[in-house]
């Protein structure tokens, strides 16, 4: 008799948005006449730019020819996307990653679920609460999370790293050491950022204690401040100890057109084996490559007419989270994130738990949001708005809020 993996019954039911679907589902069955909008899931709303547009269109075209038609690609990925990646960002940013430390995907999500597959289940990890949920999830699908514990919202073998707002959103160093790191800058929920000065740490005391750091970069287009890095490898010392996932959906708009990449340095390594090595060895069997046209695709997101119209973009969404944070913070609220980031993180008032108030601004002001303590424990008592709407509903939805 075949036995299946039993780590997945230890999951608890991932209820958030379909929760939040279900209670906004009831409410306009209740109320037809109003007009909900929209700031809580984290998916882009504008189309896909000229450029890539362009770019798909060629290639499908290219597709269709014998010449120039394409097969499976390479399992690394065209070298014409790796290095139009290295050039742009990390060169430019005055770091040397080689085209065969760039392992191109269909998605950050993917590739942060999937790195797992190359560490021993015996090996601790520590997450940032809240915290984006793959991170857990899937290191307990694999059995190294342990039991999850209900009454906490935990699980029992994981760190949890608390990011409060004494410390800006950011972890601190933990007490018990952990042997792998999770890392999200700029942070999905919190939309907190952390500085050059600050990472450095982390990447000193992952190569003090011999932990890896897996390095979620997903938002790292919208960095505005100076002094945050766009990648860990900016850190002295990070090629030795840090993987960095990245993502074409929050830059370019990939989320349904799905395209990312992982950098694993060459000088990573563990009892002399390259992690580098392990990676490659599991995306070449696991793995057939992210279809040509959409590499094209991520081409041209690189192109002068690609990075000036995806700029745009980022700037139409900061545009609507700068209207968030200080329409928010005007209306009396704490309030963070927004600045380097698309997610605009607000405490709730002193009575409300975070679903109270998701009740409450759904109710009073027709606008849906997401509870913070859908990203865990350390979210209760938070919300998070997202600036990923049109200019106009955001805008609406803050006065909303303002009259509340
Ligand atoms: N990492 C973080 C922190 C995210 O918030 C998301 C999506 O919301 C992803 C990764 C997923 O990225 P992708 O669409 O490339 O799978």
């Amino acid at each position: 008799m075949f036995k299946i993996n039993e780590n997945y019954l230890k999951l608890p039911g991932s209820y958030l948005f379909s929760d939040i679907g279900k209670k906004v589902k009831e409410f306009t069955e209740a109320n037809p006449d109003k007009k909900i909008i929209r700031l809580g899931i984290g998916d882009v709303t504008l189309p896909l730019v000229p450029a890539v547009i362009e770019a798909l269109h060629k290639a499908t075209d290219d597709m269709a020819v014998k010449e120039t038609f394409k097969g499976y690609a390479p399992d690394l990925g065209y070298e014409f996307l790796r290095s139009a990646i290295g050039e742009n960002d990390f060169k430019k940013r005055g770091v040397d990653i080689a085209v065969d430390e760039i392992f191109i995907s269909d998605g950050a999500k993917s590739d942060s679920g999937n790195i797992g597959d190359i560490f021993d289940a015996d090996n601790k990890i520590a997450v940032c609460d809240p915290v984006y949920p793959v991170y857990v999830d899937t290191n307990a699908m694999e059995g190294r999370a342990g039991n999850y514990l209900p009454e906490q919202g935990k699980w029992s073998n994981v760190i949890y790293m608390p990011c409060t707002k004494e410390t800006n959103f950011a972890p601190e160093l933990p007490k018990e050491e952990p042997d792998i790191i999770y890392l999200c800058f700029p942070n999905n929920p919190t939309g907190a950022a952390i500085n050059k000065t600050e990472l450095q740490k982390w990447v000193d005391y992952a190569n003090k204690t011999g932990a890896v750091i897996i390095y979620d970069g997903a938002y790292e287009a919208y960095i505005s401040e100076e002094d945050v890095p766009h990648s860990i490898y900016e850190c002295d010392g990070a090629k030795t100890c840090a993987i960095e996932i990245r993502s074409f959906s929050k830059n370019a708009g990939f989320t349904g057109t799905r395209l990312g990449f992982t950098v694993i340095p060459k000088e990573l390594k563990c009892g002399g084996v390259m992690l580098n090595s392990l990676w490659a060895r599991r995306h070449g069997t696991k793995f057939n490559g992210a279809p040509y046209i959409i590499q094209a695709a991520g081409a041209a997101v690189y192109t002068e007419e690609g990075k000036r119209q995806t700029k745009e973009q980022i700037a139409y969404y900061m545009k609507n989270a700068k209207v968030i944070r200080e329409g928010l913070t005007a209306a009396g609220y704490n309030v963070s994130g927004g600045v380097n980031a698309p997610y605009i993180w607000l405490e709730t008032p002193k009575d409300m738990t975070s679903w109270q108030f998701f009740d409450y601004l759904l109710k009073e002001a027709n606008v849906v949001g997401t509870p913070g303590s859908g990203f865990g424990p350390g979210g209760e008592g938070y919300f998070r708005l997202t600036a990923f709407g049109t200019y106009e509903n955001t805008l609406e939805a803050i006065e909303r809020i303002k009259k509340l």
